[in-house]
């Protein structure tokens, strides 16, 4: 085991070697490639060692001595769980607990209290507070490896769970789901900040013609294909492709103005043609081609609702369409006339 020594800052604790025995599996529904990351948070170093030693053989182990730190480390390392020390002398644990479900990086994140105040009604409390489970000290190794255990399949399969909900069965890539509830967020926060906000909408070509000829089975690879090549076109982490509907894909693109998303869209459109997936059928190349319609909301508050953006990039799309199809047409939201555009599209 590596030498204890948490500090003022926070300590990331090397992996220690597997021990001969432990808990037997922490890890049903995690990728095998990862440990679960526990954050362990006391003031006071004995019982952060006592933890520590209980636990690091099976989780990747972060620790902090001050309420303070441990918000810091859950927005940085989001931690799969939380072993949290109720008196602290800075900021209690249900202050933490309270600052941790407060803010929607950190809500999901459970936590576990440890504290030597036991009795029926502090647990009560700190059930009451949030916490997932309550564990007295002095702690007994067996018992915590136990709960954090049961904790943790739980975490996994609630965040199984909810990828599934957000995930396109056919093309593995986000649901419209997820691309509704992420559209409303980055309009929101765009309208807060006054950033730029762009969205991609994109339908394939003569992809009647394509399924009528191929079949369904290969037009369900195609569009398999198509969001494999999209989803590689992305930058950054914060941007987002969805299937919205049947043969029509959506690219959320937060943080990105008119100029960079026409750039974006074009690079879509040639990765598409690129990939050179036979179309004898279609009336604009003898591949699949893609038609996209790019919206955008740029500066101070515009007006209007995230719906006028997505009205807009649809009839841009039409444009595309009715201008001869694999190619791209783009607008900006005009200020405070998102209502115009509402009721001139669709
Ligand atoms: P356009 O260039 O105007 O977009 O013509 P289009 O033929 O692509 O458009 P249309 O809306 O007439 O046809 C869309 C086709 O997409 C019809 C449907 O069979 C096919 N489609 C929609 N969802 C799926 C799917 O999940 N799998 C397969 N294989 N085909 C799908
Ligand atoms: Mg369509
Ligand atoms: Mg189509």
């Amino acid at each position: 085991m590596p030498e204890f020594a948490p500090t003022q800052t926070l300590e990331l604790v090397g992996a220690p070697p597997a021990p001969k025995q432990g808990v037997d599996v922490l890890l049903p529904l995690a990728s095998p490639q990862r440990k679960p990351r526990l954050l362990v948070v006391d003031d006071q170093p004995i019982h952060l060692q006592v933890l520590y030693r209980a636990l690091a053989g099976e989780c990747q182990i972060f620790m902090a001595n001050s309420g303070e730190q441990s918000l810091k480390v859950c927005h940085e390392q989001q931690p799969d769980l939380v072993l949290l020390d109720v008196v602290m002398p800075d900021m209690d644990g249900f202050e933490v607990l309270q600052r941790l479900k407060a803010h929607p990086d950190t809500k999901d994140i459970p936590v576990i209290f440890v504290t030597a105040h036991g009795g029926d009604e502090i647990e009560t409390q700190c059930l009451l507070a949030g916490a997932v489970d309550f564990i007295p000290k002095p702690v007994n190794p067996n018992v915590v490896k136990a709960r954090v255990k049961t904790h943790l399949t739980l975490k996994f399969q609630s965040d199984f769970l909810r990828d599934m909900a957000f995930m396109d069965g056919l093309t593995s890539v986000s649901n419209r789901r997820h691309f509704d509830e992420r559209l409303a967020m980055e309009w929101g926060r765009a309208q807060r900040t006054g950033g730029a906000l762009s969205l991609l909408l994109l339908d394939v070509d003569f992809f009647k013609n394509y399924n009528d000829h191929y079949g369904h089975q290969a037009g369900d690879d195609c569009l398999r294909q198509i969001a494999a090549l999209l989803k590689a076109q992305l930058r950054r982490p914060s941007d987002l492709v969805a299937r919205y509907g049947g043969e029509e894909f959506v690219c959320l693109l937060p943080d990105t103005g008119h100029d960079d998303a026409l750039v974006m869209a074009e690079r879509m459109l040639r990765a598409v043609r690129g990939a050179a997936i036979a179309h004898l059928f279609s009336q604009v190349a003898p591949v699949v081609t893609v038609s996209l319609g790019v919206a955008s909301r740029e500066g101070a508050d515009v007006g209007g609702r995230a719906a006028y953006l997505l009205a807009l990039a649809d009839a841009q799309l039409y444009q595309a369409k009715r201008t001869g199809r694999a190619r791209v047409c783009g607008a900006r939201l005009p200020v405070s006339e998102g209502a115009a555009v509402r009721s001139n599209a669709v």
